[in-house]
């Protein structure tokens, strides 16, 4: 991507196509659960496939720099802000279709899903149509295109488990026209919180495979799930887990063995709750959440060895992107 990208031109070739989807200088704190974060230079929400595509074909003329936020569920923005364009995907990319409850359907009914659907949404959807196989979703605050992103799991499961593809538009590299196309579970190669996908390629929509159950037995577990994760992880402005748990063991535990629940760093703390969890209070800072997360490394270093390993992706023009 280029840095000497002319962002006013690519604001104005944005606004002449999709005037009412455009913006310039939103807060990104308003696109983030931590609720932290500068200014965004440049903010597009896609309602479609066909505004995804005129985005593109902006994109491709300007090159600038790109990021897809899905509910900003795993993302730190620093305070200085993003001076590219951020992608947003609404409207369109919020329909669930779950398949007919007929006579002579597959066993494993197929839920397709756009990029945007919040995954509680898409879990307790499905659930209440007898889908099962999506619950764990419920519990994990982000969208589908952020789950495919990110391998997303939890209670046991991960996103390769129940995933069967995903339809992918690259905003600059796609070669050809900027339409999406079908990308099997393979091909993404989803590990850990891992996928393939470039920051330039935008999940418009997933099929995920599921098995028919009563209604009841599904709801029962989504209600599990949530009630575990009232019990044991933090409410307010948080990401999630804010590293990734070591081969065998479980950050969230060598944290607390270090002693650091409630260590603060000006308005962030780590939780009381759960160890792998940081709060941003009222007033925080990006700043205040990236030194805690060095000082929290710092001491976890000194005191087991363990080198912490984020899984937040920190993103904005004075960090170091992950
Ligand atoms: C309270 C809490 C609990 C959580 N629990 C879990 C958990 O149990 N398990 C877990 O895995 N995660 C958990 N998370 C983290 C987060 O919800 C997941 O990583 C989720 O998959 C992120 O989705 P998102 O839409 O918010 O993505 P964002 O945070 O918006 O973005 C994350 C990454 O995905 C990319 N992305 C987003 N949308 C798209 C798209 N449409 N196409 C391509 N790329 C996209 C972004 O560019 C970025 O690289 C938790 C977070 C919170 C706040």
């Amino acid at each position: 991507m280029n840095a000497s990208v002319d962002l006013a031109s690519l604001a104005g070739d944005l606004r002449e196509r999709l005037p009412d989807a455009t913006s310039e200088g939103a807060s990104f704190a308003e696109l983030s659960t931590y609720r932290v974060g500068g200014p965004v230079a440049v903010l597009v929400r896609a309602k479609d496939v066909d505004a995804l595509t005129t985005v593109a074909e902006v994109a491709r003329r300007h090159r600038p720099r790109l990021l897809v936020i899905g509910r900003g569920s795993n993302l730190l923005m620093s305070d200085a802000g993003f001076s590219g364009l951020v992608v947003v995907l609404e409207g369109d990319f919020e329909a669930i279709d779950l398949p007919g409850s007929g006579t002579g359907e597959s066993e494993s009914p197929v839920v397709r899903a756009g990029g945007a659907v919040p995954l509680p949404v898409l879990a307790r959807r499905a659930a209440a149509g007898g889908l099962a196989g999506l619950e764990f979703y419920v519990g994990i605050p982000g969208s589908v295109g952020g789950a495919v992103r990110m391998n997303a799991g939890g209670h046991g499961h991960e996103t390769v488990e129940v995933l069967r593809r995903a339809w992918v538009l690259d905003l600059v590299d796609g070669g050809g026209d900027p339409t999406p196309s079908a990308r099997g579970v393979v091909d993404l190669e989803l590990g850990y919180r891992y996928s393939n996908l470039r920051p330039s390629e935008v999940v418009t929509a997933a099929e995920f495979t599921t098995t028919r159950e009563s209604p009841a037995a599904c709801e029962t577990r989504v209600a599990e799930i949530v009630r575990w994760r009232r019990e044991h992880q933090p409410g307010g402005q948080n990401a999630g887990s804010v590293f990734r748990n070591p081969p065998g063991d479980s950050a969230g535990r060598i944290i607390e063995a270090a002693g650091l629940k409630g260590l603060r760093v000006g308005g962030a703390v780590v939780s009381d709750k759960h160890a792998n969890f940081f709060q941003a209070e009222a007033g925080a800072t990006a700043r205040d959440v990236l030194d805690l997360v060095a000082e929290v490394q710092r001491r976890v270093a000194k005191t087991s060895g363990v080198e912490l390993v984020p899984e937040l992706h920190v993103v904005g023009d004075d960090a170091g992107e992950t």
